[in-house]
């Protein structure tokens, strides 16, 4: 007789009660309907278990044994414990061992005559004449206590699903209560995936669904299910991306109806936007300016990512779009995530504006109050054009008489709230976001999913490839003659110092012993420059010109430089402790050479041995320089969650699916959500995924609640 609901909190369902309660509530677990969506991360098949006498070594297989003797041993030559159990079926008897085994020992686990079920490899026992052993298999106990003898149906005689087990509560306990709990549910009434779609995919009723994820019938192939294939699965994993996706399209629907600003286009303003252009921009730059364009002049609020590697020639773009909105007699916003970057774009923007009389100022919190509250009443008043900035810009008392184009370059450094509160400051202005980090398209759909796109995939001509070089510490003086011969000839260097914790203090003793180092002993000769966070912004930019200019052939910097910096006769990138780095950030660091006509090279230092992960990093980053292959592998190692570290959260969590296994299913379900909010808001099923999302949305999808 169902009688709950998937609204009940969990501790009302068989077998779980209070405590329990509390470690299904930790893993974000509060009602039945979430525990229901908790599903298996492996299957086995029991409905016939290999026989021991059949086992062959290498391959996953489970058998079905009973315990004959057990207990922990040490071993002769290193002195370690294994913990060592003898079981046998009908066929014969195997040994499974476990390596510091000491706490099945400690807590009991296992005793004679117990029926366990053991899953893993079986691999050759060297003392065992040609007998097989487990090491460290996984295991599941049938019976507790010996000599009863009834098997129960949940753990054999059928593909089983195995739980990730949360604190006490384990596989087997998970099964049960799960088991239970489909029984007594009442699934039958709740879909929120509208039964036209399901249907049109063919795909099956949510009820039935959860019942084959969790107890799958003997249909369902193995396979299918390991890999996360079945209709049910399948089903469930489009449902979530579905309701995300269409959130989303809900989202954006809503900012395409708000009333913004239609820019006009004249003959005179397209002159004045080829006029500041430096080199024939790439055909990438063509359309996507031509995107922009094309938002900017409808009258619904632009809200466009445009994404494209280092070096792609973003800020040109953005400058373009900045003349629109300039010529139609609206203010501008560029915001950057440092104040080394801010400074260079406001130069940048005044050397390329320079024959259109803009009114430009520069904001950043480094400033004297008196210049900001000038600045301000400038801006206020409608007697500044384009405002060039860090976070500073966003400060309450910051107001405009008339904005019209907000720019936020490297977004990804910014939280999505702040991008949120640069557009506040008009009504409605357009708003151009981007970023360097090439985010891999599957995230992008759902971490920007309420943005249009743009991509520059495409780098400006004569860019010669970088190369790109790990070298141990014991190559150092190699390095070094290297160096001293290409600025013989010219070249500019960047010597980079490790992130030694996240903390800027140990960063800057670390940048100031290798500036040290190279100004005294190394090349003396040579005129080094030192640049860090806890400089001035008066040193910094003086500094940095000095360095752009030419006149210091070294600069030595912590990661300060690592976005955006732009001084093309800089060939030379050595990067110290490059295993510290994550992948992205030092593609990012790479991306500041390679921006000229000359052959840059880029040198990662590490000591003698690093580890598994940052071997893999280093190798991706001397086989590739394609950011977005780079950032698909970060991905691929870190996960979601990790990819964007501390700065960015946002980042959706699954239940069942996974961004990386389920491209397909997210792409399809974006384009059926894509549809489907365009449905007539009084259609049955438009009105009730409405309804469930306002109710379930930011539970569901938490942080993502953006407007
Ligand atoms: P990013 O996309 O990394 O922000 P930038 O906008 O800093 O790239 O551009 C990188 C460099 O390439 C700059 O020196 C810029 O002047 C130059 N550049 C951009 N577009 C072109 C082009 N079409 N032709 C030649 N050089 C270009
Ligand atoms: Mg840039």
């Amino acid at each position: 007789m169902p009688s709950l609901d998937l609204k009940t909190s969990v501790q009302y369902i068989k077998g779980v009660g209070p405590r329990r309660a509390v470690i299904l509530e930790r893993h974000g677990i509060r009602e039945v309907g979430d525990l229901l969506t908790y599903a298996p991360f492996r299957y086995e098949d029991r409905t016939r278990f290999t026989l021991v006498k059949q086992l062959l070594p290498g391959e996953p297989q489970s058998i079905c044994v009973t315990v004959l003797a057990c207990g922990l041993a040490r071993t002769r030559r290193r002195g370690m414990f294994i913990y060592d159990l003898a079981a046998r079926d009908d066929s014969g008897i195997i040994r499974c061992k476990w390596f510091n085994g000491q706490y099945l020992e400690r807590q009991k686990v296992f005793r004679q005559g117990m029926q366990v079920i053991f899953y893993g490899k079986p691999e050759p026992d060297p003392y065992g004449h040609g007998n097989l052993q487990f090491i460290n298999p996984q295991f599941e106990i049938i019976h507790n206590e010996p000599g009863l003898e009834t098997i129960n149906s949940l753990e054999m005689g059928r593909v089983v699903p195995v739980y990730e087990a949360m604190g006490e509560l384990g596989s087997r306990q998970l099964r049960r209560i799960l088991y239970g709990l489909l029984e007594s549910t009442a699934l039958k009434e709740f879909d929120p995936l509208p039964a036209s779609i399901r249907r049109a995919r063919g795909l099956p009723e949510r009820g039935v669904a959860l019942r084959q994820i969790h107890f799958p019938d003997s249909r369902e192939k193995l396979e299918l299910l390991n890999a996360f294939r079945t209709p049910s699965q399948q089903r469930m994993i489009f449902e979530e991306f579905f309701l995300l996706e269409a959130g989303l399209g809900l989202k954006r629907k809503r900012a395409r109806r708000q009333t913004g600003i239609s820019f006009q286009t004249s003959d005179a303003i397209r002159g004045s936007i080829k006029k500041i252009l430096p080199f024939h921009p790439t055909t990438a730059q063509k359309r996507v300016l031509r995107e922009i364009v094309e938002d900017m002049r409808s009258p619904s609020p632009m809200n466009r990512l445009l994404q494209g590697d280092v070096g792609s020639g973003k800020t040109i773009v953005a400058l373009q779009a900045m003349v629109i909105a300039i010529a139609n007699g609206y203010q501008t916003v560029l915001m950057a995530p440092t104040e080394i970057l801010a400074a260079q774009h406001y130069l940048y923007a005044r050397r390329i504006f320079a024959p259109l009389h803009y009114r430009m100022a520069l904001l950043v919190s480094g400033l004297k109050a008196k210049e900001r509250s000038e600045i301000r009443s400038r801006l206020k008043n409608g007697e500044i054009d384009l405002v060039v900035g860090t976070h500073a810009v966003l400060e309450k008392n910051v107001e405009f008489q008339r904005l019209g184009l907000v720019v936020i370059d490297e977004q990804h450094r910014f939280g999505v709230v702040q991008r949120l509160e640069l557009k506040r400051k008009g009504e409605f202005p357009d708003t151009l976001v981007m970023t360097a980090t090439p985010i891999p398209r599957t995230l992008a759909l759902t971490l920007y999913g309420d943005l249009d796109f743009s991509v520059l995939d495409e780098l400006p001509p004569l860019r010669q490839p970088i190369e790109t070089r790990w070298l141990k510490d014991d190559q150092r003086e190699k390095l070094y003659w290297f160096l001293r011969q290409e600025m013989k000839s010219g070249s500019q260097v960047y010597v980079v110092c490790p992130l030694i914790e996240e903390s800027e203090v140990s960063d800057l003793r670390a940048a100031i012993a290798m500036y040290e180092d190279l100004s005294k002993h190394v090349f003396p000769d040579i005129p080094i420059g030192l640049l860090h966070g806890r400089m001035t912004n008066k040193e910094k930019d003086e500094v940095m010109t000095r360095f752009s200019s030419g006149t210091l052939s070294v600069l030595v910097s912590t990661t300060v430089i690592e976005v955006g910096v732009d001084v093309p006769n800089a060939t030379i990138m050595v990067i110290e402790h490059a295993e510290r780095f994550g992948l992205a950030q030092l593609h990012q660091l790479r991306g500041r050479i390679g921006r000229g006509k000359k052959k840059s090279s880029c040198f990662l230092m590490t000591p003698e041995t690093v580890n598994e992960d940052a071997r893999h990093r280093l190798k991706c980053l001397e086989q590739t320089l394609d950011g977005f292959k780079i950032a698909q592998m970060d991905l691929e190692l870190r996960g979601p969650g990790e990819f964007f570290g501390t700065r960015q959260s946002g980042v959706p969590m699954f239940r069942m699916a996974n961004l990386i296994r389920d491209q397909e299913v997210l792409e399809l379900a974006k384009r059926e959500a894509t549809r489907f909010v365009e449905r007539p808001a009084d259609d049955p099923e438009f009105e009730a995924v409405l309804r469930y999302l306002r109710a379930n949305w930011s539970r569901r999808f938490g942080l993502m609640s953006v407007g």
